[in-house]
């Protein structure tokens, strides 16, 4: 039987492994974690909206068959002459390969940002920015010093907004806990592009920039930032600010490894893959999600969202599927089914696209909810569906 081996329990990896798990096949699932994390959602845990659990699932509860192994541990290696993949912890031999190992934050070459600047990656860097500015306000108290009320986000494109639109809601409340005056709290989201959320349509922009002014959030658009130190952020044409709170939201890339382990990459390290989602380096190796450099039928390279990944991992579960089984001629190419992007604002309200159609305020915020129940659905069915969708009406 081919050793089947699924590197990253993200959007792509765990939609593969869970096609893997459906279709009957043995395989084992490496990654970091034991719990698979909504990535989309991490602004609201960022926001202290609820508990870590609320955003993360047990690898264990997803695939529940004997068939199917998890090792916790993180990748190191590839190599694809001996066909073996290195961990931190071991090794493991493979006949075919999916490599999922999603994103890191891309600084643009910005002197200091890396350094100085705090990431929205994964459930532990999103629980730590809440932690952070909890910290910076309670040390206001002591000190009265204003830049520890003063919060720069830097980016405003889906992750940027999302997590103002989170901040906005959180902050009131945590200076009503800590007897701060909110209006002396100083939240200033910084983009170098003319506008903000190029993913949804323009005219929703503008009421997603009311929606964040009218709670007292600064947009500055159009504004460059030229280098990050410890505690301030320097602009090109405008007066450095400083903030005790420093984030960055502004761009992704994918996973260094590929790059590092010679596969074909475009410039944000994405590894190419061919129209059936393997490797155009090695055929035996499945790239999908954030690491693949996959264009669409115009020619242009799909957009790193979970809607593709998730849509890629499926098609990978199925081509390993027949490949391994010797029925390379079933596989089936990618096409993604662009269904449109919806930004949250906070818990109640939202701006996006539907399909096409607009959508803003509350059916926004609903329809964002849906797509969750959704992926749920297609990640475990009814069983999972039903378990978590209970833990956030039980909150
Ligand atoms: C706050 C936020 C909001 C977003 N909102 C949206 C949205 O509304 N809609 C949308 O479509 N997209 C959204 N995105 C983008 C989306 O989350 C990503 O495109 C998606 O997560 C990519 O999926 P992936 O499977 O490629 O990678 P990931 O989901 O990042 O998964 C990669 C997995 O690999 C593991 N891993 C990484 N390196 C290793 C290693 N060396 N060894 C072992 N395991 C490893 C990680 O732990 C992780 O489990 C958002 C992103 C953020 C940060």
């Amino acid at each position: 039987m081919a050793k089947l081996v699924v590197l990253g329990g993200g959007y792509a990896g765990m939609m593969a492994a869970s096609h893997l798990e459906q279709l009957g096949d043995e395989f084992t699932l490496v990654n970091a974690n034991d719990y698979h994390y909504l990535t989309t959602l991490l602004h609201e845990a960022a926001g202290g909206r609820s508990g870590p659990s609320n955003y993360s699932i047990p690898i264990s509860d997803i695939l529940t068959k004997r068939t199917s192994h998890l090792v916790v541990d993180k990748v190191t290696h590839i190599d694809r002459e001996k066909k073996k993949v290195t961990l931190e912890g071991g090794e493991l031999d493979y006949d075919y390969l999916v490599v999922a190992i999603g994103w890191v934050p891309e600084y643009f070459g910005i002197p200091g940002l890396a350094e100085h600047s705090l990431g929205i990656r994964d459930l532990d860097t999103a629980a730590g920015i809440r932690s952070h500015i909890e910290a910076q306000f309670a040390e206001y108290k002591k000190s009265e010093d204003l830049r520890h009320l003063r919060i720069v986000v830097g980016g405003a494109g889906l992750t940027g907004i999302e997590l103002m639109g989170e901040l906005m809601e959180f902050l009131p409340k945590l200076c009503s806990q800590l007897d701060i005056d909110f209006s002396l709290v100083d939240v200033q989201c910084i983009e170098a592009m003319p506008s903000i959320l190029p993913q949804v349509p323009e005219s929703l922009r503008g009421v997603a920039a009311n929606t964040l002014t009218s709670k007292g959030a600064k947009l500055r658009i159009g504004t460059k930032i030229l280098k990050v130190e410890a505690g301030v952020v320097h602009l090109d044409g405008a007066d450095p600010v400083e903030a005790g709170t420093i984030i960055w939201t502004g761009g992704v890339r994918a996973n260094p490894l590929l790059s590092e382990l010679g596969f074909t990459c475009d410039r944000r390290g994405r590894a190419k893959v061919n129209p059936f989602l393997q490797s155009v380096d090695d055929e035996r190796v499945f790239v999908g999600g954030d690491s693949a450099w996959c264009d669409d039928e115009a020619g242009r390279p799909l957009p790193p969202t979970a809607q593709v990944a998730s849509q890629m991992g499926a098609l990978i579960g199925h081509n390993l599927h027949v490949l391994a089984r010797g029925m390379a001629t079933e596989m089936k190419p990618f096409h993604a089914s662009l269904k449109g992007t919806l930004a949250s604002l906070g818990r109640d309200t939202g701006v996006g696209d539907m399909g096409g159609i607009p959508v803003r305020g509350m059916v926004a915020s609903i329809a964002k909810e849906a797509t969750k129940v959704k992926y749920l659905w297609e990640l475990g069915g009814l069983r999972l569906t039903a378990d978590k969708t209970k833990q956030v009406v039980q909150m």
